[in-house]
């Protein structure tokens, strides 16, 4: 079978879906790799790296992408910047990718149309089987991480206790609202820094591995349970968003920086923090909303800027793995490879809908949107535009 490697064109993104490490490997499953010139440029991955590792360098992504079996993509295929990108794709073209389903339904409806059968590697079920093809675990972590330094360097203070002649300053604190993926390496990233680090989460079962990361874990008594299964959280009642606010705003004053990742389902973020706690907080504190991408985890974000208000500074960066490309797209390369590599023989792909993780991630198959949460994601859009 051939796999095939367009450039991105999402913008600011700077990912390539293989890298020559990944092309290698596949090439020795029995894999044609076939990747457009320049598609890995910008995350330092020249078309000679990509020719010496045995893939084909091609120049016109059309034909490229018309001739492939499997189309391995960061982002939804989308026809823009000139070029039909969705449209390329044949009848029976196995795509996959973090093709964020819940956020881009009608993107899915169209690979639905064009016949395609789609994967989407942030559906894989959150299992330790899947666990090396998870592109959400390998992108929320480099967002926890980048998430800290952006609030480092924009922190009026230093991270650390300092003692010099001129004698000692304290360390910082950094509280983290939501502790799973990239609240976990947010905390691990500030506490190395020599920050003071304390976190809270709805599901009272990650207390333990926030302590394990040195951590103080702050806790709020929920009168429902806030887990929704397979480790994600659910939306909490009115009674209990009262409670936690009463918690925060005692911890935001306190706090000099706030990491916020908290979504519901993987994919949609709660208004956690008011324009009121961003008030009450100190003069030069920033927050880092993560979850901008989802919407928002506090009521001041503007996905994409940075916002003052009373003097805190209020940054809902998107995309932030694009801005560390080289190794995002390593990650990435690594889980999508050890997806195809998992189902294939002998360099062919082999569609199993009933193994558990291809059940569980597929999409799109014979014309249909079959992933059930995108149908339900479809059908309020229509519900939303026939209201
Ligand atoms: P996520 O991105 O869905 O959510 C981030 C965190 O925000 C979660 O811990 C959630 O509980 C929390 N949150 C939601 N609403 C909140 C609120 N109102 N206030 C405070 N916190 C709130 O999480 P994720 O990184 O996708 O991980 C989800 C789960 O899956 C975790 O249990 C994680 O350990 C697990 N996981 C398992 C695997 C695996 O086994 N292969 C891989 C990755 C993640």
């Amino acid at each position: 079978m051939k796999i095939a490697v367009v450039r991105e064109t999402r913008p600011g993104e700077h990912r390539v879906a293989l890298v020559p490490e990944s092309c290698e490997k596949l090439c020795r499953a029995g894999f044609d790799i076939a990747i457009e010139s320049g598609a890995g440029e910008a995350a330092g991955y020249a078309d000679d790296a990509y020719r010496a590792a045995g893939a084909e360098v091609e120049s016109d992504p059309a034909a490229l992408a018309q001739s492939a079996d499997i189309l391995l993509k960061v982002n939804p295929p989308a026809n823009r910047d000139g070029r039909a990108e969705m449209d390329w794709i044949r009848p029976s073209t196995i795509v996959v990718g973090s093709l964020m389903p819940l956020r881009s339904p009608r993107e899915m409806e169209h690979l639905a149309k064009r016949e395609a059968t789609a994967f989407s590697t942030d559906a894989i079920p959150r299992t330790t089987r899947a666990q090396a093809m998870d592109t959400l675990s390998s992108m929320s972590s480099i967002s926890g991480y980048k998430g800290v330094l952006l609030a480092a360097v924009a922190l009026p203070k230093y991270l650390p206790m300092l003692s010099s002649a001129a004698g000692t300053v304290f360390p910082a604190k950094v509280f983290v609202i939501g502790a799973a993926v990239a609240g976990l390496q947010a905390l691990a990233t500030a506490k190395r820094l020599g920050a003071t680090v304390s976190a809270t989460d709805v599901r009272p079962e990650v207390q333990e591995q926030i302590e394990s990361v040195g951590a103080r874990y702050v806790g709020v008594e929920l009168a429902q349970d806030a887990s929704a299964g397979g480790g994600y959280a659910g939306e909490l009642s009115a009674e209990d968003r009262e409670r936690q606010r009463e918690m925060l705003i005692d911890e935001l004053a306190k706090s000099d920086v706030v990491i916020t990742t908290a979504l519901i389902g993987g994919v949609f973020a709660p208004r956690i923090i008011t324009a009121e706690m961003v008030r009450s907080m100190r003069p030069g504190s920033i927050i880092v909303d993560l979850a901008a991408d989802g919407g928002g985890n506090c009521e001041l974000s503007v996905p994409g800027q940075d916002v003052e208000t009373a003097g805190v500074r209020v940054m809902a960066p998107l995309n932030l793995p694009a801005t560390m490309p080289e190794h995002a797209s390593l990650l990435f390369s690594r889980n999508l490879t050890n997806f195809v590599e998992a189902f294939s023989k002998e360099g062919e792909f082999e569609i199993d809908t009933d193994d558990e993780i291809q059940a569980g991630c597929l999409i799109a198959k014979d014309g249909e949107v079959v992933h059930e949460r995108t149908r339900d994601a479809l059908r309020a859009l229509v519900a939303e535009a026939t209201s």
